[in-house]
């Protein structure tokens, strides 16, 4: 049984990327060389799963967001999964808000596609620090130093590349370490077994530039290095270290590693920068609330002998232990089996079990401590985004912002015995995804579900026929605003309307309407990020 974590060796992390970019591959190695999973390939095993339904695994995509706990030195490091689909933004928003720290995973030949752009300004938004790996650089095209300057000017980040690739595509070996100034040389398939060394004669010249590279950039932060640096003086490498570290965590730079999820190479140094760049819970401000008696605002800081405070950034149906609300501890301790009260909805529940998910296991708790993520079992009256507390002493954390579903779909039971199944079906799907919503059309008496995007509907859909055994006959869908919808936009003949004001990020909204035989994601993946190719924008209106 496990108790109290040492908090400086917590890191809350979640891996952000574009889909396709490597992210679940890039998850399944981090738990393999973390040891928590025996055999490359089989992630999907055991009772705990990074992705848990079945129709992620068929569509290849991650929508849901749970959280494993693995070890990596001397540190526990609870990935978060982040989905990396537009249609679930707001899943990546809720995630953003409870983690620490991220890693981008870029692709080498894709690089900074839009759909990086938008995780990437959401993960500012929430003041995440990052570090970038640019994935896949085995692949034909592959190209490290593009992707860095991609970062630059697509992203306005300040890429601090902390390695070099040594070769690419098929000859993509491994990486020279610029901090250590080391090559690490991987030499095995499965990537356990590599070597660091003295990088080659022949890269020598390359790596030297690099390294002054990033040290020139170090120098505008640290004096130390600035001297060394202007007068031919050997850098320590402790100093670097402290520099990326509190640089990184301040937002100022973002470290750059490479690598190849795929063919294992690279991600043990990944990790090593996870623990070595990206923050615990006490290195990031303390967290704002309101108590909801006085109005006043309360600072909730990571620290074990404060009140206990957790924010439930999950609700979801685990198909062996049954509802599970995923928290985030901010502060204090919570003992299973202790009573706590829910400030949103003013409501006490019980507490049984504490659970913590592994890749392949799920281990009991007695308690939980500021830091932590866990999951409890049984809580039945709370919803996403909930603040968990003490009664004596609310508070309710920063609500999540969830914008407004922007397609509709109307639902029908196939038959009488699928109405009751059907209702129940959607109650509790609504209550898990705060961006579905259901309603029944006052005219027709048609029931309506609302989400963010075909594919979200689809899935809606999907789940309440294999997770509830509903039959559902459904219509086509519908956005949201069809009266605000008048001219088509030329490319492709789709229905495109761009709304003011709604943008969280500054971003534009953009209502439409999927042509017969596409997907509305296929349209929405060309023009998220906030740039919208003027073919698609429809004249004045
Ligand atoms: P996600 O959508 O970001 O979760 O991406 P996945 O991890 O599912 O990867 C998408 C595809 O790219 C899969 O076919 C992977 O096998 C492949 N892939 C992932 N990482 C690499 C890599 O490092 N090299 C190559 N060549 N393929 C990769």
């Amino acid at each position: 049984m496990v108790t109290a974590t040492n908090l400086q060796s917590i890191r809350n992390i979640g891996i952000a990327a574009h889909i396709d970019a490597g992210k679940t591959t890039t998850s399944e190695r981090i738990l393999f060389y973390t040891g928590r999973k025996h055999k490359i390939g089989e992630v999907h095993e055991g009772a705990a799963t990074m992705d848990w339904m079945e129709q992620e695994r068929e569509r290849g995509i991650t929508i849901t967001s749970a959280a494993t706990t693995c070890q990596w030195r001397d540190c526990t490091i609870n990935l978060i999964d982040t989905p990396g689909h537009v249609d679930f933004t707001v899943e990546v928003e809720r995630s953003m808000r409870v983690l620490d720290g991220a890693v981008s995973v870029f692709c080498a030949v894709g690089g900074v596609e839009p759909q990086s752009e938008t995780v990437w300004r959401q993960a500012d938004k929430y003041r995440v620090p990052r570090i970038a790996f640019v994935n896949k650089m085995d692949r034909v095209g592959a190209d490290f130093w593009g992707v860095v300057s991609q970062m630059k000017e697509r992203l306005g980040a300040r890429p601090v590349p902390i390695q070099m690739p040594i070769g690419v595509e098929d000859g993509f070996v491994g990486v020279v370490d610029l901090v250590e100034f080391k090559a690490a040389i991987y030499e095995d398939d499965l990537g356990t077994d590599y070597k660091k060394v003295e990088v080659p004669a022949e890269l020598l010249e390359e790596a030297k530039l690099a390294r002054d590279a990033m040290l020139e950039q170090l120098a505008d932060f640290d004096e130390r290095i600035m001297n060394a640096y202007l007068e031919g003086q050997p850098v320590e490498e402790a100093w670097i270290r402290e520099t990326l570290r509190a640089q990184t965590i301040g937002l100022n730079i973002v470290p750059v590693l490479c690598g190849s999820a795929f063919k294992n190479k690279g991600v043990q140094l990944l990790l090593d920068a996870v623990v070595d760049y990206l923050p615990s819970p006490v290195d990031i401000p303390p967290c704002e609330g309101v108590n909801p008696d006085t109005g006043e605002t309360v600072y909730v800081k990571a620290d074990v002998d404060e009140p206990f405070v957790a924010l439930a950034f999950k609700i979801m149906v685990d198909p062996y232990v049954g509802r599970l609300a995923f928290c985030r501890v901010y502060s204090g301790k919570l003992e299973s089996g202790s009573g706590i009260y829910n400030s949103n909805t003013r409501r006490r529940e019980r507490v049984g079990r504490i659970l913590r998910m592994h890749a392949n296991k799920r281990e009991e708790l007695d308690s939980a401590s500021a830091g932590m993520i866990v999951a409890i079992p049984g809580l039945k009256q709370v919803r996403t985004g909930d603040t968990l507390c003490l009664e004596d002493k609310p508070v309710v954390l920063e609500s999540l912002e969830f914008p407004e579903p922007v397609i509709s779909l109307a639902v029908e039971p196939a038959s009488k015995a699928d109405q009751i199944k059907l209702a129940k079906g959607l109650e509790a799907l609504s209550e898990e995804d705060p961006t579905f919503r259901v309603r029944v059309d006052e005219e027709t008496g048609q029931t309506i579900i609302q989400g963010m995007g075909e594919l979200h509907l689809e899935i809606i859909v999907d789940r309440l026929k294999r997770e509830f055994g509903v039959d559902v006959k459904v219509g086509r869908p519908q956005v949201a605003y069809r009266e605000a919808i008048r001219k088509p936009a030329r490319a492709q003949g789709r229905f495109v309307r761009q709304s003011g004001g709604r943008g969280q990020y500054g971003d534009v909204v953009l209502e439409i309407e999927p042509m017969e035989g596409h997907k509305g994601y296929e349209f929405l993946d060309k023009i998220v990020g906030g740039v919208v190719p003027k073919e698609y924008i429809p004249a004045a209106q």
